[in-house]
């Protein structure tokens, strides 16, 4: 079942066209991650299927409704949706558990208050001012007021800007949790090994346009690019790029006689192809 379809979407504001028509089919219970430089039209395309910005055409269709002509259903539409955005909310003269627990009560059937703050690591901080808050524990308690209704879908937009490497993997267990009890996950990011970590595909935006939708392993031909074996020669460091760099590995541990020194073999990262596809292609 496709959680999300668009076809065609376009966005201009004013003569400036920041999304040019995109095609996008995200299934039950996937990770899907939006790539993309700086103004490629993620968040613009976030905004629109999650009801906050109307398109100037194309179809939507986000739970089996438009998100701009939900109607009726617009409350229950809502209910069974989740969503982290990068200007969060102003609520700095609220406690962090009153906050949630206030967040909780517009929903249906809502997550367990202090379970979430417990896993967005803000327990030790639950009675504290947001605005004492520092930049990480804040975009945290975003997190928490994305996930406490129980969402079915999630958007998560740059979600882990300024969390520190604990709290990132920790948020990556909480996200991979969320997709095991079924929940469907559109996320951006600029953290190409959170994309590799968490998505089941990618897709690449630039200037308003899908340039590729594929796996992280596939994108770009990551899968069939050549290695790079490199090792301490004689005369210093050598490298060789090769389709077969066992056969390297062979031919070098045969002229060495055993152990080959310094050897690491490497392959693009998802970042090195993500770059590749974009390049001089940002503002
Ligand atoms: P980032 O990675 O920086 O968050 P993004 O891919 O999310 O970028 P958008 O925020 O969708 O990009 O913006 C796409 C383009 O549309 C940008 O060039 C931006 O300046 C422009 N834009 C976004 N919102 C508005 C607005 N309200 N009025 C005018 N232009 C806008």
């Amino acid at each position: 079942m496709k959680v999300i379809e668009v076809k065609g979407l376009t966005k201009s504001y004013g003569d400036f066209t920041a999304v040019a028509g995109i095609d996008l089919a995200i299934e039950a219970g996937e990770i899907f991650a939006l790539l993309g430089p700086n103004g490629a039209g993620k968040t613009t395309t976030v905004e629109i299927l999650a009801g906050f910005r109307a398109p100037d055409s194309g179809s939507v269709s986000v739970l089996g409704f438009d998100p701009a002509t939900k109607g009726d259903a617009g409350r229950s539409w809502r209910n069974r949706i989740g969503i982290v955005l990068q200007t969060a909310s102003d609520a700095g003269s609220f406690k962090v558990r009153e906050i949630v627990k206030h967040f909780s009560a517009f929903y249906a059937n809502p997550r367990d208050v202090d379970q979430v703050i417990e896993a967005v690591g803000l327990t030790a901080k639950r009675d504290s001012l947001v605005l004492e808050l520092s930049g990480g524990q804040r975009r945290r308690l975003d997190v928490a007021l994305g996930i406490i209704g129980n969402p079915e879908l999630l958007f998560l937009d740059e979600p882990t800007t300024g969390f520190d490497p604990e709290a990132r993997r920790a948020f990556w267990s909480l996200i991979r949790d969320l997709k095991a009890g079924g929940t469907t996950i559109l996320l951006t990011t600029h953290y190409l090994d959170e994309a590799e970590e968490l998505a089941d595909r990618v897709a690449v935006i630039t200037a308003g346009k899908i340039v590729e939708v594929s796996t992280p392993a596939l994108l770009g031909g990551r899968s069939t690019a050549k290695a790079t074996v490199s090792w301490l020669g004689t005369s210093g460091l050598k490298s060789e790029e090769s389709d077969n760099p066992t056969a390297v590995v062979t031919k070098l541990a045969a002229q060495f006689g055993g152990e080959i020194p310094k050897l690491v073999i490497t392959r693009p990262s998802l970042e090195d192809i993500y770059l590749k596809m974009i390049g001089g292609q940002h503002e």
